[in-house]
């Protein structure tokens, strides 16, 4: 029976997503397989997580390698991959320490801890105030839920970390008329993901920066989604002229491995200290094998040039495609986090585009499409994407 993994699924799995129905079973390159075999051109990235794309030869050799000498040993022991991972990741972020973690969230669990704990070592009132931003995601856990300035994804969880103030984003004076002695730290994404695919004006972010050094606050930038050369750059706020206090990074980092990491620079970097935080797993010996040999090749094949290239490339695609459809009404984005808004839900788009033609592609929010593709893609792929989006958006 064909479709006996997804009724399987369904009666197993928690209901927490509306899932299509379609079953992955390997991925080569760019392109992913279903059970039936059939082909499928993967602008999705496993939500921009698969970097390198699939079976990258290395990455897949450096697993295999250290499964064979030693997965894990917990954080009460050293271990040569995490010291020669951290290493790495310090060098190419500009950061002085960071901690790794299993997931996006818990470094954003991590990040927030710094801020509390920095708050708390300056001697602020406990009704310290942190700020974040409209339409801004950074995860599911009750402390990342508590930033994530989306009321529907917080509301039946409330009440969750008090006195978190959420500012509109690219607008530094919304910013401003939240900011006091009482403010924490400010945490933001450089591009927003989920939220539609909006970069950070320079304006807003060297603002913001201002305002944190007058006051004391720490910025902190979650680099989630638009890290690891997504941008163009290894972290989108190095084009920018500032730098962040404490920056979270997990989906690339691991290329589909489960790893995350908060780092942070200057007095941030020594905010918490020895029992203040932890993880059993966090760091491991496997994961952080497969995350040195990410960084190895990124900095070998110069990821973030050819993401500067066939993204530009993406970038001219994608006007020329908006000129021809009256249903797209706005492109955003940088490298390859891109999105074009829709006068239309772009649900339907994403499902016949996925099911007609066999190109993965995700939305971000209702209306916009959101081009987070492995980084590996090549021009002719995105000449294909774009020849099949177009007749679907014809359809
Ligand atoms: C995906 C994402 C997260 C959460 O990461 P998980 O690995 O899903 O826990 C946080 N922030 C941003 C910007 C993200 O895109």
């Amino acid at each position: 029976m064909p479709d006996s993994y997804i009724s399987r699924a369904e009666g197993a799995l928690y209901k927490t997503y509306s899932r299509f129905p379609v079953v992955f079973e390997r991925g080569d390159g760019v392109r992913l397989y279903d059970d039936k075999g059939q082909e499928y051109l993967d602008f999705g990235a496993g939500i921009a997580v698969m970097g390198l794309g699939y079976h990258y030869p290395e990455v897949d050799e450096a697993a295999k390698s250290q499964i064979d000498k030693l997965v894990h040993t917990s954080n009460l022991f050293y271990n040569i991959p995490a010291t020669e991972a951290a290493e790495k990741l310090l060098k190419v972020s500009q950061m002085d320490r960071v901690f790794f973690t299993n997931s996006g969230t818990e470094a954003i669990e991590g990040a927030l801890k710094i801020a509390k704990r920095h708050a708390y070592n300056r001697g602020l009132p406990s009704d310290y105030e942190i700020i974040a931003m409209e339409h801004s995601f950074h995860g599911r856990s009750l402390g990342a839920l508590s930033v994530t300035g989306n009321a529907h994804y917080r509301e039946p969880f409330d009440p969750l970390i008090p006195n978190i103030r959420f500012a509109e984003y690219n607008n530094l004076d919304s910013v401003k008329s939240l900011f006091s002695e009482k403010t924490a730290a400010v945490i933001m994404e450089t591009i927003q993901g989920e939220g539609g695919i909006y970069p950070a004006t320079e304006e807003f972010l060297t603002g913001v920066r201002a305002l944190c050094d007058e006051t004391g606050a720490l910025l902190i930038l979650d680099e989630i989604q638009c890290g690891m050369a997504r941008s163009g750059s290894m972290f989108a706020w190095q084009t920018y002229g500032v730098k962040p206090d404490v920056m979270t990074v997990a989906k690339a980092l691991g290329n589909g491995f489960p790893i995350g990491a908060f780092l942070a620079h200057g007095e941030a970097a020594n905010a918490m200290t020895v029992g203040d935080h932890g993880s059993t797993y966090g760091g491991n010996p496997l994961v952080c094998a497969v995350a040195s040999k990410v960084l190895d090749i990124y900095k070998e094949k110069d990821i973030p040039g050819h993401v500067r290239n066939v993204g530009g490339y993406l970038w001219d695609e994608l006007e020329a495609l908006m000129a021809s459809s009256d249903k797209i009404v706005a492109h955003r984005g940088k490298g390859l986090i891109q999105g074009l808004e829709f006068n239309v839900p772009v649900a339907d788009i994403v499902k016949s585009a996925l099911l007609d033609e066999h190109l993965v592609l995700i939305s971000a929010g209702a209306n916009v499409i959101r081009f987070v593709p492995p980084l590996i893609i090549t021009e002719a792929d995105v000449d294909e994407m774009v020849e099949k989006l177009g007749r679907v958006i014809v359809a």
